[in-house]
């Protein structure tokens, strides 16, 4: 089939959906959060309903058609993005709430709906979605899913994994899989919803998810913290998560603190400058916790753990406390950053990051270091700055040279290249780093049986005749 033929095809398959094919559209919807590769897809197609996407994954097969599963375009790792003329399939169409079960606890949503729309559902329930991130206002279930995506409160309420209680799909086949449902316990043989959290779009469509809530948290506090050192940030993680029941511990350096008040016109919580600062947030879900974290601090501060400090007094400055940490991603963007989302385990952690500094400093000294993350999980933002005199291009490869590096420390430390933001096509050449060939040869095996034309998302987390 030509490419007209297949866009009036598609067009017949979605009646009352949409079919993009302007270049402006192409280039949006084709892309994602990455911005770095040059995007080239044929269509972009919008379903309306399950029935639907099986008709394009049928279509697709006949046709071997290759699929890019398109959510709210905000991942990192490059996985919804088109470059081979493939049909992106966007699901901003299939954004209903569909039911809810207070006795369950549970949601059903289209895979298009919105992180912050399900947030604001629960919220109206009087209920809690605690998975959360910068990208929330435009991220989808169908995309968090497929990244398991993480974000600031996992040390307490997990992964996006821990909060799927069941799966519709449509695997690269073209069957419909009702997987788990709302059950809580379901002792049957293999369970195919994991197979597909995390999957990036590899083995078929999320085309909708029963979602766990839980209870809303109590009034929250949050504390940012003056640190000396990474040593002294981690001992100071191991003393509140003993008396305190943490909902976030997250990490920025000065330079980070430098460059997001600056660029959001943030005021410093405090005049004192210091290499490292923590951000804590907890529940205020005990009488005595205020005071508990009063003598914490002070103690901390006597036995120079800390230098100085700041707790909200109010939800408002709770929130103003957050934006220091949550605005670092968006505010890095004019310093071109190269971008890494590594883990390690969460003991590891000093040594890791003297290690990585080492390593990159030996190689190119003039690059400049922003480290923060959500270092409660052992998960660390490394973002390299790109110097001023070097060009974009140069800059590039000579960070994707560097990778090689620094992953070979990761590996030496058993950790991962890819702590939450997938693989896609940015972690693909390193993704021997963390998996082994065999692990890596059984997914191969995994993704022929549910896509045995390689239609979905082909040449994402590693290509099939690599
Ligand atoms: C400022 C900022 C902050 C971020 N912070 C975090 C963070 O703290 N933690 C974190 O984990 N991530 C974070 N991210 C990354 C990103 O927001 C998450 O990975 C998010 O879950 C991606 O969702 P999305 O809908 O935008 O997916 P997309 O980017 O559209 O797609 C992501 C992957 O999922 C696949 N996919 C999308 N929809 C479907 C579907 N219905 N069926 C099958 N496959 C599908 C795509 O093909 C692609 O491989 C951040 C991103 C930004 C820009």
């Amino acid at each position: 089939l030509n490419q007209d033929s297949i866009i009036t095809a598609l067009k017949s398959i979605v009646v009352d959906g949409r079919v993009l094919t302007d270049d402006a559209d192409l280039k949006y919807y084709g892309g994602d959060a990455t911005k770095r590769f040059e995007t080239d897809a044929m269509a972009i197609v919008f379903p309306c309903d399950i029935a639907q996407v099986q008709a394009i994954v049928l279509f697709a097969n006949e046709h071997k058609l290759p699929l890019v599963p398109s959510g709210g375009r905000t991942g990192l790792s490059g996985g919804a993005v088109a470059m081979n003329k493939e049909v992106v399939v966007a699901f901003d169409l299939m954004n209903k709430i569909e039911s809810f079960s207070s006795v369950d606890s549970a949601v059903s949503c289209q895979a298009g709906v919105v992180t912050e729309q399900l947030q604001k559902f629960a919220e109206e329930n009087n209920l809690f979605y605690p998975v959360d991130f910068a990208s929330s206002g435009s991220s989808q279930l169908g995309g968090n899913i497929s990244t398991n995506a993480g974000g600031i409160k996992v040390i307490r309420y997990g992964l996006t994994r821990q909060w799927v209680m069941g799966l519709t799909v449509v695997t690269g086949k073209g069957d419909i899989l009702e997987l788990n449902g709302s059950l809580v316990k379901n002792a049957t043989g293999y369970d195919l919803r994991q197979l597909f959290i995390g999957a990036e779009g590899t083995l078929g469509f999320v085309v909708a998810a029963t979602m766990k809530l839980t209870s809303p948290p109590k009034d929250r506090a949050v504390m940012v913290l003056a640190v000396s050192s990474i040593e002294k940030t981690m001992e100071l993680l191991s003393r509140f998560r003993e008396k305190v029941e943490l909902n976030a511990f997250e990490m920025f350096s000065e330079r980070a603190m430098e460059i997001v008040t600056k660029q959001h016109e943030l005021q410093r919580p405090f005049s004192a400058s210091s290499p490292y600062y923590a951000l804590l947030e907890f529940d205020l879900c005990r009488e005595d916790t205020p005071e508990l974290v009063l003598s914490l601090f002070e103690e901390c501060m006597s036995e120079d753990l800390i230098t100085d400090g700041v707790i909200s007094q109010s939800s408002a400055q709770a929130e103003s406390l957050w934006q220091l940490r949550e605005f670092i991603s968006e505010s890095l963007a004019s310093h071109r950053p190269y971008k890494n989302d590594i883990s390690v385990a969460v003991s590891d952690i000093p040594k890791f990051m003297s290690e990585i500094e080492n390593t990159i400093v030996k190689e190119y000294s003039e690059f400049e270091i922003v480290w923060f993350g959500h270092i409660g999980d052992g998960n660390l933002h490394l973002n390299i700055l790109k110097p001023k005199n070097l060009d974009k291009e140069t800059f590039i490869k000579n960070c994707e040279l560097l990778s090689e590096k620094v992953y070979a420390v990761v590996q030496s430390f058993s950790g991962s290249i890819s702590a939450e933001h997938g693989v896609g096509l940015i972690k693909k050449p390193y993704l021997h780093f963390s998996r082994s060939d065999a692990e890596i040869d059984y997914m191969k095996a995994i993704k022929q049986v549910f896509d045995p034309n390689n239609i979905m998302n082909p040449g994402k987390i590693f290509s099939l005749d690599d």
